[in-house]
C-alpha cells in the first residue's frame, strides 16, 4: 500500500490548467504546482498568466504560461505542444476555461450563444483529443472537466446557453471516459457551486448596492453551508482527481457546492 504523501504526490507529471490565470483555474494550479507537478497555465488573459505563473515559480515550483484561447483549434493544438515540448509528457489535462455571459433567451443572439459553447464545450472536445493523443502513446493520463451545478439543476434565469454547455461537457465527460479507459486515460468532472472568483464578481458590476445585497441575501438562503466557496476548495478536489487518491475513479462528477443542490 502506498503511503498518504506518495498517493498525493505529482512529481514528474506534466499538467495543463486552462484559464489557470485566475479564479478556480489559480486555485487547481496552485495545488497541482505545490504537489509536485510542472504546471503550464494555459490562459486567453497572456499577462495575468504570466503574472501567476512567476507567483507560482517563486514558491520554487515549475509553473509556466502561454496564451491560449480555447475556442481556437489551433491554440489548442499549440497548447498541447508546449507542454510536451517544455515539459516531456502530458500526464493531467483540467478543462477549466469558461465564461458565464448572463443572457435571457428571449434577447440572446446566435453569436452569444455560439460563444458560450465553443469556450465551454467545443474547447473540451478539442483539448480532449489533443492531449488525449498523446497520453495514448505515454501509456494513460487524467483529465478533469470543470463543469458546474448548472450541469445538473439550473442555478438561475439567464443562463440557458451555459447550462446546454455545462450539461453538454457532462456528458462528454461521461462518454470520453467510457472511451479511453482502454488507454489507461481517466476522465472526471467537478461541479463547482458559488465559488467567490474574479469572473462571479463581475457578473454583479454595474448593479446597485442594494440590488447586490437582495441577490446576495437570495443567492446565500440557498446554501447550507451560508458561504460561498474558495478557489482552493476547487483546487484540493482536482488535486485529489489528479492524483493517485483516485485510482478506481473514471466517469464521475463530483459537486462541490456547500450543499446548494440540496436545497
Ligand atoms: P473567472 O472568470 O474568474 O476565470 C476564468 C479564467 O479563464 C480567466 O483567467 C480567463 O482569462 C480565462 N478564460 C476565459 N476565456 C478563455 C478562453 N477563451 N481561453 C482561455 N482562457 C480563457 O472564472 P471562474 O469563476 O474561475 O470559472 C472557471 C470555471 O469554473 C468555468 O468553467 C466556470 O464555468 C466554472 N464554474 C465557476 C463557478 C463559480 O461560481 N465561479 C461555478 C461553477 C462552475
Amino acid at each position: 500500500m502506498k503511503q498518504l504523501q506518495d498517493l498525493l504526490n505529482l512529481s514528474s507529471k506534466a499538467a495543463i490548467v486552462t484559464g489557470g490565470a485566475k479564479g478556480i483555474g489559480y486555485g487547481i494550479a496552485y495545488r497541482l504546482a505545490e504537489a509536485g507537478a510542472n504546471v503550464l497555465i494555459a490562459d486567453v488573459d497572456e499577462a495575468t498568466a504570466q503574472k501567476t505563473a512567476e507567483e507560482l515559480s517563486s514558491k520554487g515550483w515549475t509553473v509556466e504560461a502561454v496564451k491560449v484561447d480555447v475556442s481556437s483549434e489551433d491554440d489548442i493544438k499549440h497548447m498541447v505542444g508546449v507542454c510536451k515540448d517544455r515539459f516531456g509528457s502530458v500526464d493531467i489535462l483540467v478543462n477549466n476555461a469558461g465564461i458565464y455571459p448572463p443572457a435571457p433567451v428571449a434577447q440572446m443572439t446566435e453569436d452569444q450563444f455560439e460563444k458560450v459553447m465553443h469556450v465551454n464545450l467545443r474547447s473540451v472536445f478539442l483539448a480532449t483529443k489533443y492531449a488525449a493523443e498523446v497520453m495514448k502513446r505515454q501509456g494513460g493520463g487524467k483529465i478533469i472537466n470543470i463543469t458546474s451545478i448548472d450541469a445538473l439543476h439550473p442555478s438561475m434565469v439567464g443562463l440557458a446557453h451555459y447550462d446546454a454547455s455545462k450539461h453538454g461537457e457532462w456528458g462528454f465527460t461521461k462518454n470520453s471516459a467510457l472511451e479511453l479507459a482502454e488507454h489507461k486515460i481517466w476522465v472526471n468532472a467537478i461541479a463547482p457551486g458559488g465559488i467567490a472568483t474574479p469572473g462571479v464578481a463581475a457578473m454583479s458590476q454595474g448593479a446597485s448596492a442594494e440590488q447586490m445585497a437582495a441577490t446576495t441575501k437570495a443567492f446565500m438562503a440557498k446554501i447550507p453551508m451560508h458561504r460561498m466557496g474558495e478557489p482552493d476548495e476547487i483546487g484540493a478536489v482536482a488535486l485529489f482527481l489528479a492524483s493517485d487518491m483516485s485510482s478506481y475513479m473514471t466517469g464521475e462528477q463530483i459537486v462541490v457546492d456547500g450543499g446548494a443542490l440540496l436545497s
